[in-house]
């Protein structure tokens, strides 16, 4: 099991749940914008959130970022410690990091110094677009070995000066390399570990990216804090991210919804109205399985289990609970077929919360 660490109250490692984090795309130093969407990453079950800081002035607006934000807010560095000190002092929950970086042992010991002093870790974050000449040339490229002795190196710098209040990440591109990477790293050391796969891309390739290279390794008990990242809203990085845990059971409650892929059997228009009801219900707060079928044959047989679903007839839907048929839905009019079955949904889900 990986040591723990406290971001602002939010626990990393050590046998926490796996944290879901995100990253602000707001100009840090735009304190309305910034805390206004770190509300909304909350509201979509964000745990911590993460601020570029690129210059003095957002440096400084962390400080009413902090002190207004309902969750932790992690302070992004590249190369000026300055900067470090500066977000530490005003209040960043966590400091990101690379200690091989910013300019040598001395300013790498006055960032510690900080850190230590308000309590904060650091996470140590290695890319592998900035892996060490000298270690692309000794390993024949950038890859697991490369990576993980760059890691090694920029927390031995933390760790000489006492420092072990650490969290590791070592992101790239490739979910393959990030795999190879994270279990290397796991079998190497007990720092907990924050695993992503960086620059994944637009929403379709990104999530697939990000499911396969941060699904394995948590399948395999690797990971303590994820992020997806996508280029896309925010928000979006955080659903994927619910959707990997839920996956794999890392991550329980709200609605569990299926549908089937449609066939030649398929006689209403079950793909629009899928999406629609996806879209209206897999964020209401209710731990209820919803199933969309194409099809009266096998629509409620193969979704048995759900607590509430449709069957698509000719022309209607047949309403079903637990497999069971227990009313019609006119599927002429699909915006009035998703409304009345939005309803179903509710009422359904208002009965299971009050049976709890
Ligand atoms: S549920 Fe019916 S329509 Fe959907 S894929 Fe299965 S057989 Fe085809």
């Amino acid at each position: 099991m990986t040591r723990q660490v406290n971001v602002g109250g939010v626990t990393i490692g050590g046998g926490a749940p796996i944290r879901i984090q995100s990253m602000n795309n707001t100009r840090t130093a735009d304190v309305k914008a910034t805390l206004d969407q770190i509300y909304k990453l909350k509201d979509c079950g964000c745990d911590i959130t993460r601020v570029a800081v690129p210059d003095m002035e957002a440096a400084a607006a962390i400080r009413e970022i902090t002190s207004n934000s309902p969750i932790p807010v992690v302070a992004d560095i590249h190369f000026d410690y300055r900067l470090a000190i500066e977000a530490a002092r005003n209040g960043a929950a966590k400091i990101r990091i690379n200690p091989g970086n910013i300019g040598g042992p001395d300013r790498v010991r006055q960032v510690v110094d900080v850190c230590r002093e308000m309590n904060i870790p650091i996470r140590v974050g290695v890319n592998s677009g900035s892996c060490e000449r000298e270690l692309v040339d000794k390993y024949g490229g950038v890859c697991a070995a490369a990576l993980c002795e760059s890691a090694r190196g920029a927390v031995r710098l933390l760790e000489d000066h006492g420092f072990e209040d650490i969290v590791i990440s070592i992101k790239s591109s490739s979910p393959r390399l990030t795999i190879d990477t994270y279990r290397t790293l796991s079998s190497e050391c007990d720092y907990p570990l924050h695993v992503g796969v960086t620059e994944a891309g637009t929403m379709r390739e990104g999530v697939v990216r990000s499911a396969v290279g941060i699904g394995t390794l948590l399948a395999e008990g690797i990971g303590d804090t994820i992020r997806v990242s996508l280029t896309d809203d925010p928000c979006e990085e955080v659903y994927a991210a619910i959707s990997i845990l839920k996956a794999l059971n890392l991550k329980t409650g709200g609605i569990e919804f299926v549908s089937c892929p449609t066939c030649g059997r398929t006689r209403v228009p079950l793909i629009e109205l899928a999406n629609k009801v996806e879209d209206r219900i897999s964020r209401l707060p209710y731990n209820i399985k919803v199933a969309v079928m194409g099809c009266a044959v096998n629509g409620p047989g193969e979704a048995r289990e759900a607590d509430i679903g449709l069957a698509g007839g000719v022309g209607e839907f047949l309403l079903f609970r637990k497999g069971q048929t227990c009313g019609k839905i006119v599927a002429t009019d699909i915006d009035r077929a998703v409304d009345e079955f939005v309803k179903e949904v509710i009422r359904v889900g208002e009965e299971a919360n009050k049976a709890d």
